[in-house]
């Protein structure tokens, strides 16, 4: 399976793609064609565990890596999680279900493809035959930081570095980074918002002379963010074993659609779940949940997409961007994967803030998609009426996806084709301890932990390990600097 680049100068194996994070051309790699998946095949997926469904989705698109070492690979990543199913499908009632993606070690989605990665990106090195070291370098709006930190601390022959913004994380997120053990991380706050620090990281990407720079010292430059490939594989597989569960528990039949609520913000694991539906996942709508920096809900509704707009600092910090980079992986595909057209729009968000997609196009997303915003108000009665109706506490960026599959269900009550609906889970309350307390009770808390506390006295629900246990751990790392000193700041970290 070879992949090629979204603005159409590249095309490299699977190990290639993941080891360089993003095509030498700035677009992002997308599979030349998408592998299908049999009903068949979603049959046998049901006598598997989660693990091997992972291994068998990925080694539909990675099949340059061997099968054997995948499934061990994701054993070994999948056992850090806490005990049980990594991806457990809770029901709530009839028709509506959480799949609860917070299991891992950091608490939040992201553990789900970057515990993965660091296997994908180590033996992609070696099939691709690379001696360099290996500088991984994130840009996090809180939950991808922590996650692919814990994925890559004490790897051999690889660093990295996160980069934050000072003020647009959650405490916890803040804390959990901060206190990162190993001896080949970095953390650095950026004064400004996560775009910045986003836009910062790209322009180092696409820059020959930071390349050349590294090169020289000894290293080679890739990412663990979501336009990385290998992000990107691992979140497709929980689509499919949701809809084996589904099965399974015989809330559906083999064949019938299913729809997925996602809080969106990078626009990668509903691009996952868009991905699943291509390889022929039965799936109906995707609902596109945003919170208040609702560009991409203006965007499926007008076809324009306008980053020129004020930017909010909400309680669902992960979901707080402007530019969200995977949605040129659809654009790419929504234009018949015409690829100058795609580096044209790209080039015109880079140059004007915006650009705008044909109406043909904009119908034909339509179909698959539909798009939705939670504002701060709604999200908090969302999370309130939830926990008192069904015992259930949410995060606030689960929050957010709740809201608007509530939404969309009251627009489709008369509709003669219902489905059951998922509502994707990204995160544990407990990441969010001050905001869910807040949505709960009603009650402000300064700290943390007395939030983790409180909340676990009105829910029962059990605290994860890993949150207890940085709470005394020392903080390694207190460094802010600005967008312009980003390069400088990981000069000085590899030495
Ligand atoms: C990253 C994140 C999101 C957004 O996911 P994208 O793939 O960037 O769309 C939503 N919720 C949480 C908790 C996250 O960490």
């Amino acid at each position: 399976m070879y992949f090629i680049s979204t603005r159409g100068k590249e095309r490299v194996t699977g190990a290639q793609a993941i080891v360089q994070g993003i095509a030498g051309d700035g677009g992002l790699f997308v599979p030349e064609k998408f592998p299908a998946v049999s009903s068949e095949e979603i049959e046998k997926m049901l006598e598997m565990d989660y693990a091997e469904r992972t291994a068998f989705v990925l080694s539909k698109y990675l099949d340059d890596y061997p099968a054997d070492e995948l499934l061990t690979a994701v054993r070994t990543a999948y056992s850090r999680f806490e005990e049980g199913d990594a991806a457990p499908l809770v029901k709530i009632e009839d028709g509506v279900y959480i799949l609860e993606l917070f299991h891992g070690p950091t608490c939040a989605f992201k553990d789900m493809a970057l515990t993965v990665l660091p296997y994908l990106l180590k033996k992609g090195c070696e099939i691709v035959g690379i001696k360099e070291k290996v500088l991984v370098l994130v840009a996090t709006s809180g939950d991808t930081g922590k996650a692919a930190l814990e994925g890559f601390k004490d790897a051999k022959g690889v660093k990295i570095m996160t980069f934050y913004p000072e003020e647009g994380v959650s405490k916890m997120q803040k804390l959990q980074m901060c206190t990162t053990e190993g001896n080949n991380v970095n953390v650095v706050a950026v004064n400004g918002n996560f775009d910045d620090c986003q836009t910062g990281v790209k322009k180092i990407f696409n820059s020959e002379e930071c390349r050349a720079a590294l090169k020289k010292k000894g290293y080679l430059l890739t990412s663990a963010n979501s336009i990385n490939f290998g992000r990107l594989a691992p979140q497709i597989a929980y689509y499919f074993s949701a809809y084996c569960d589904l099965i399974s528990s015989g809330q559906i039949q083999l064949g019938d659609k299913v729809d997925f609520a996602v809080p969106t913000g990078n626009f990668g694991n509903i691009l996952a779940a868009y991905y699943a539906k291509r390889m022929g996942l039965p799936v109906g709508k995707l609902l596109c949940a945003s919170n208040r920096n609702n560009v991409l809900t203006l965007f499926f509704g007008s076809g324009t997409y306008d980053t020129k707009r004020p930017f909010f600092r909400t309680m669902s910090p992960s979901m707080d961007i402007l530019v969200s980079s995977n949605l040129e992986r659809l654009l790419f595909e929504f234009s018949g994967r015409n690829a100058a057209l795609t580096a044209e729009r790209m080039n015109a968000l880079s140059a004007k803030g915006k650009y705008s997609v044909h109406a043909d196009e904009l119908a034909k997303m339509g179909e698959s998609f539909y798009a939705g915003f939670a504002s701060e108000d709604d999200t908090v009665e969302c999370i309130y009426e939830f926990f008192m109706e069904y015992g259930y506490p949410m995060d606030t960026h689960t929050g957010v996806a709740m809201h608007v599959a509530q939404k969309y269900a009251e627009e489709q009550k008369d509709a003669e084709e219902k489905h059951p609906m998922v509502v994707v889970s990204t995160a544990s309350p407990y990441k969010f301890p001050q905001d869910v307390l807040y949505a709960l009770t009603g009650n402000d808390v300064k700290d943390s932990y007395k939030g983790v506390k409180r909340i676990h006295l009105l829910t029962a629900m059990k605290v994860p390990e890993s949150l207890k246990a940085i709470r005394y751990l020392p903080l390694r790392f207190k460094k802010t600097t600005s967008p312009a000193k980003m390069f400088d700041e990981v000069l000085e970290f590899i030495g």
